[in-house]
């Protein structure tokens, strides 16, 4: 058995969390080792360099790590690595860098997790509270790591994107609103294909939730609403639906939008929304809960609604080529995101999908392509699965491995007020370097057309 050093801390990976949990660690007094399997980038083997933190890259030493007396693991790293098991198995606590660095900050925190819709609910809320003056910090998964900026711990609220993998590796961290957007199947292959494990990660989030703290909710999603029903919890329920108007939370209709949390009321026009479809809708609802929970006025949430701008690659409007509107979705890389993509619009779709298959069902979106898709473009290395699915489906199916054809396809086959939508339902790695190569390439392509 290898003795464990009280005081050492050992962070598995070296990226943006990684390197961030190292440097929280060695601020406050830790002896602190990084160990990555795979090749640093310059920028933080310079940092790691410039404050003296001992690191090893290309390997992981086992006696330095199985020592430790915590390891702080990056969210890329699945539990499945033998390594992470040895630690697991003997007892050494594996924590994430959110919660590790949760244990430094005296902000509130806004947690927002969900299998869809995580970065444009997180980007809106920190934009409404930061708009409307609020002393605000963004972290998670976007941005600069959490670990880094509660070393100097100025912010008094912080929104978090949090993802399963972070959730995963939770135990203590507490929000103060937790937001929980839908659960749908995606990342199973680091679930054991077991959707209920997938489920019990997102739920993590309420694990230490209190009975004032709010948990905002979308409760048409189903295994949201069936795990709900398995076990009670005791926190402020802020449950948002299109289907029934609760006493608490959002409720959609006829493109209005009403918000109530405890006594306080907040309604809205659906058109006064920066993000358009039905998907925005929830995650709007979600935001505009967390602020008026922060305190903020209906006329800051109403202004800063007025000036945001969504990260790119999220339904982002790209040009209009023949009266054509191109759209590119390139970070829709799951069924859920192109059923609301599909939802957006009422007007004709032509559907640009593919790339790389993560075990896709495609059943939920059958009947919104019957409705309203003219042609696929299938952009991907290996059609064959939304080929033999969509074949007798959709009346014009072609088959390309160049973005470019694919516009080209799209221009050839549009009419006047049709939509040309990339919303791929895959991985982007087969064509492109990750989804946003896939989009930037996308939209270089369409506006090659404009004259
Ligand atoms: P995440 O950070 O969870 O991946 P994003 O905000 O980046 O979420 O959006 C990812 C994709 O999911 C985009 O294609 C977007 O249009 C779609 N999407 C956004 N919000 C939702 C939602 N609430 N439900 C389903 N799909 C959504």
């Amino acid at each position: 058995m290898n003795p464990q050093d009280s005081s050492k801390i050992v962070v598995l990976g070296g990226g943006e969390s990684g390197v961030g949990a190292a440097l929280l660690a060695q601020a406050k007094g830790f002896d602190v080792f990084l160990s990555d399997k795979g090749v640093l980038s310059d920028e933080y083997r310079g940092i790691l360099h410039a404050h003296n933190i001992p690191f090893e890259e290309g390997k992981h030493t086992e006696t330095i790590i199985l020592s430790a007396k915590e390891v702080i693991k990056s969210p890329g790293i699945p539990d499945q690595v033998p390594l992470i098991k040895q630690l697991y198995e003997q007892g050494t606590p594996v924590i994430s860098e959110i919660e590790f660095a949760s244990r430094y900050t005296k902000a509130k925190t806004i947690a927002i997790t969900g299998s869809n819709g995580k970065t444009t609910t997180t980007l809106l809320t920190y934009h409404l509270l930061k708009s409307a003056g609020v002393n605000v910090g963004l972290a998670g998964n976007i941005g600069e790591s959490f670990a880094k900026q509660v070393i100097n711990d100025t912010f008094d609220w912080f929104v978090l994107e949090i993802s399963s993998f972070q959730l995963d590796n939770m135990y203590g961290f507490k929000a103060d609103v937790a937001i929980l957007l839908n659960i749908t199947p995606d990342h199973l292959d680091r679930y054991e294909y077991t959707f209920q494990k997938y489920v019990d990660s997102k739920f993590r989030l309420l694990q230490n939730l209190q009975p004032t703290d709010d948990f905002i909710y979308f409760v048409d999603n189903k295994p949201i609403a069936f795990e709900l029903a398995k076990k009670s919890f005791k926190v402020n329920h802020l449950p948002i639906s299109f289907l029934k108007k609760g006493k608490n939370g959002g409720f959609f209709k006829a493109e209005s939008l009403h918000l109530t949390r405890n006594t306080r009321t907040f309604d809205l026009d659906a058109n006064e929304l920066p993000i358009k479809g039905p998907h925005n809708a929830i995650n709007a609802m979600a935001a505009i809960l967390a602020s008026m929970a922060v305190g903020l006025s209906d006329e800051q949430i109403k202004n800063g609604l007025m000036t945001f701008q969504n990260a790119a690659h999220r339904l982002e409007p790209v040009a209009q080529i023949n009266k054509i509107n191109f759209v590119n979705d390139s970070k829709a890389t799951n069924v859920d995101s192109v059923f609301y993509a599909l939802s957006s619009f009422n007007t004709p779709i032509i559907w640009i999908a593919g790339g790389l298959d993560k075990g896709n069902d495609y059943t939920p979106i059958e009947p919104l392509v019957r409705q309203k898709v003219k042609a696929l473009i299938c952009l991907g290395k290996d059609n064959s699965k939304l080929l033999s699915f969509f074949a007798s489906i959709v009346p014009v199916v072609i088959e390309t491995q160049d973005v470019t054809e694919a516009v080209r396809h799209a221009l050839s086959l549009g009419q006047p007020n049709d939509i040309a939508l990339l919303s791929p339902a895959c991985a982007s790695f087969d064509l492109f370097k990750n989804y946003e190569d896939r989009g930037e390439q996308f939209k270089a392509a369409v506006r090659s057309f404009i004259s």
